[in-house]
């Protein structure tokens, strides 16, 4: 492309961040190298003083990493999957590419107690820390001062891992743990996150950007059907219109409803029409429910206790492997579960329909005319039962 036709910040703030598509993954912050942009309130935001907030001095230079390293901005999705996967993902894989599907959960009983279905995202993340397959993992690891908020976090030990199982459904940007991965030098490191964000991190890597993600031995994607606004959501509606302070919850899950457990054992539902005008707009244009390009993709889908892994990569699969061969894991087949397989087929194709012919991604998502025209017609409401 010309210089002059290269898409920088001042394009990335019009398209994506101003018009609300933008889901605060970090990864454009991740790759300014002039470090003039900054996550406010899961916004990308210009600081450079010589900028406006709409432009970048840089960018008008030639720089374009923000726009490159954008998955909503023109994603590169052919070098993504042809690199991970060897090949395109095609119509008729509403959940993407994979190799197999299997259901899992943890063998240690306080992985599994702490884990938010079958625990098994921490216990591969154990094993790999116990093996010195990984030194490092990123993954959204709950505030010490602010309850049910979570924030990017490079963990360091499988004791460290713990206290970051389980679910909490606000947004944490985890991509932007990269940073301190490539700070503390780690050479072998695993990230955990929702749908987009396991394609940012794809986004980096096929861009070229490749300082952040040069570490990367495995990503693990969640399932994700929209995630919620902590202060709309968890402050307003649940600590204070519900009266369920935040500090006495345990445990949130999403199972057709939202169910809080509280401190003492009990159970409070909220029915799923009434949290969804809490969900971020963002996740309104948002395609991928089944996280489509991580190595491993985990999701609850209504059951309890085990988590479904769809194992995309070769790179996943050699490394659940290794998990299995040293007993942290115990598999069921995937067909032992219809009802779940129902629900992820579903969910997929309903969030694939998300995307509007008019936002950037969608070309890159629905080749083809009739399946951009659906996307056109369909409505936007957000929808899930995981
Ligand atoms: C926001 C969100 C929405 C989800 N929506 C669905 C859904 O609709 N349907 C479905 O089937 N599954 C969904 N999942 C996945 C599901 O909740 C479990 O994460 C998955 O089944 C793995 O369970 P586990 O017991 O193996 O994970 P665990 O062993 O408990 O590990 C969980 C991992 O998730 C990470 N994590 C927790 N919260 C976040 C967050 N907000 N952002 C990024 N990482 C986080 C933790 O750091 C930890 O590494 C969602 C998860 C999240 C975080
Ligand atoms: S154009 Fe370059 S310097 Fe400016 S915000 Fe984007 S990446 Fe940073
Ligand atoms: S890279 Fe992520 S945070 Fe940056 S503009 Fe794109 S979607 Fe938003
Ligand atoms: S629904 Fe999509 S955009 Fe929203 S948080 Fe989940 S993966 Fe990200």
């Amino acid at each position: 492309m010309e210089r002059d036709a290269r898409k920088h910040w001042k394009h990335l703030y019009e398209e994506i961040v101003a018009t609300e598509i933008c889901c605060g993954c970090s990864a454009c912050i991740v790759a300014c190298p002039h470090k003039v942009l900054e996550l406010s309130d899961f916004d990308p935001v210009q600081t450079d003083p010589h900028s406006p907030f709409d432009n970048c001095i840089h960018g008008e230079e030639g720089c374009s990493l923000c726009a490159m390293a954008c998955l909503r901005l023109g994603p590169s999705l052919q070098t993504i999957e042809s690199a991970v996967f060897g090949r395109r993902r095609t119509d008729d894989e509403p959940e993407g590419a994979y190799r197999f599907k299997t259901l899992a959960r943890a063998t240690d009983e306080r992985v599994l107690a702490r884990g938010q279905d079958g625990g098994a995202v921490t216990a591969l993340l154990k094993h790999g820390f116990d093996t010195n397959e990984l030194d490092g993992a990123v993954v959204a690891a709950p505030s010490e001062d602010v309850p049910w908020l979570d924030e990017p976090k490079l963990i360091r030990s499988s004791e460290e891992l713990l206290r970051t199982a389980g679910s909490r459904y606000t947004y944490c940007a985890t991509p932007l743990g990269l940073k301190q991965a490539v700070a503390a030098r780690c050479k072998n490191v695993a990230l955990v996150g929702v749908s987009c964000e396991s394609t940012a991190v794809r986004e980096l890597a096929a861009e070229g950007i490749k300082r952040w993600v040069r570490p990367l031995r495995l990503v693990i994607g969640l399932m994700c059907c929209e995630t919620f606004d902590y202060g709309a959501f968890m402050v307003a509606k649940v600590e204070r219109g519900m009266n369920l302070p935040l500090s006495d919850i345990t445990k949130v899950n999403v199972k057709g409803r939202v169910i809080v457990t509280m401190k003492d054992g009990r159970n409070v539902e909220i029915p799923l029409k009434e949290a969804r005008p809490y969900a971020n707009e963002w996740c309104h244009h948002c395609p991928d429910f089944a996280a489509e390009h991580a190595d491993l993709s985990c999701g609850g889908l209504g059951m309890e206790g085990w988590t479904m892994i769809l194992v995309r990569s070769e790179r996943g699969e050699s490394f659940l492997r290794r998990a299995l061969d040293a007993g942290v894991l115990e598999l069921r087949p995937a067909e032992e579960e219809p009802q779940a397989l129902k629900v992820m087929d579903r969910l997929a194709r309903k969030q694939r329909q998300r995307v509007r012919a008019s936002d950037p991604h969608a070309a890159t998502r629905w080749p083809t005319n009739e399946l951009l025209a659906t996307a056109l017609r369909a409505e936007t409401a957000p929808d899930g039962d995981g």
